[in-house]
């Protein structure tokens, strides 16, 4: 079987180009939507990650706002922070890099954010409203793998899903989304005793577990669909996913790359989230 790759870069592209358009015709009538990207301490991967948003913001047309604080801010003052950015009218999303420096209570600060504003949909409401299907914004990594299915028109509905990973920002709110377009779902974890059975019966794979090339080629059923969520480096510091890419060749009949697979979405949804959050 000859295995296509899914272009992930390609399809954020296309995104981020209908977004700018949108928010020129936003900026024509007064209204330029405005992000506040919030960083706590100076963790490398999250200063690229942050950079990278700021960047998909300028090209896009929104305006970012950008607070960079010192490692041993207290969790106090970014309440403080947090609380003005939800009154602060130019700010129509607001997002707070994770992780936070251990003092800090994650759910705490994200429990703080205005829903309305929450683009990356972490917030209790938002992931409330996604599991009973109300309108909310959803994560963007799940969110960007859906997109990603979408448009390359890979029927969902009555095919059985393998999702490997129940975090609440990736795990399990694409199991709902999958399930929401009819697919039946099964969630992985690490305490799944047989894994590899419900692996190879899969129709699509989502695998989000954190270590490289933890699912292999023969483990997948001839044709599976595989997305891999996974942003790991191999033996030789090379940015590789949790499937191994080489040996799903000929087996897989989609797949993601690592890099330039769902990554690049995840972005390009944040970005539809701030237009939709200025728009709503
Ligand atoms: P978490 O560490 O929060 O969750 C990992 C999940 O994998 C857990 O549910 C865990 O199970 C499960 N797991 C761990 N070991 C095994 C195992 N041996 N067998 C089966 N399941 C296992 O990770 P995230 O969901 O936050 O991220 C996953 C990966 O995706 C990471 O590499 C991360 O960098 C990447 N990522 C990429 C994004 C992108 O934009 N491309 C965005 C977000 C994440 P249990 O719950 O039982 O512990």
């Amino acid at each position: 079987m000859q295995t296509k790759i899914i272009d992930g870069e390609m399809i954020a592209s296309e995104i981020k180009e209908d977004l700018k358009k949108q928010v020129e015709d936003l900026k024509e009538k007064g209204l330029t939507p405005g992000l506040a990207v919030v960083l706590v301490g100076d963790n490398s991967a999250s200063k690229v990650y942050v950079g990278n948003k700021k960047k998909a913001c300028e090209y896009v047309g929104i305006k970012s706002f950008s607070y960079e604080l010192p490692e041993n801010t207290s969790e106090d003052s970014l309440l403080e922070l947090i609380d003005t950015l939800n009154q602060d009218e130019k700010v129509h999303g607001i997002l707070v890099q994770m992780p936070l420096p251990r003092h800090m209570d994650e759910q705490k600060v994200i429990k703080a954010i205005a829903p309305h504003k929450d683009v990356d949909g972490f917030h209790i409401e938002n992931a409330g409203a996604l599991l009973v299907g109300a309108p909310g914004f959803i994560s963007c990594t799940p969110a960007g793998i859906i997109e990603l299915l979408r448009r390359y028109e890979v029927v969902l509905e009555g095919k059985k899903c393998v999702v490997v990973g129940r975090s609440n920002i990736v795990g399990k709110p694409i199991s709902l989304l999958l399930l929401r377009e009819n697919a039946t779902v099964t969630i992985c974890h690490s305490k799944t005793t047989n894994l590899e059975e419900e692996i190879k019966q899969a129709d699509v794979v989502v695998v989000a577990v954190g270590k490289a090339k933890f699912v292999k080629g023969h483990m997948l059923k001839e044709g599976a669909v595989v997305i891999d969520v996974g942003m790991n480096r191999d033996e030789n510091g090379k940015l590789c996913g949790d499937v191994d890419f080489d040996s799903a060749q000929g087996i897989a009949s989609l797949i993601t790359p690592v890099p330039k697979g769902v990554g690049p979405m995840t972005i390009a949804m944040l970005m539809y989230n701030c237009v939709l959050a200025a728009t709503h």
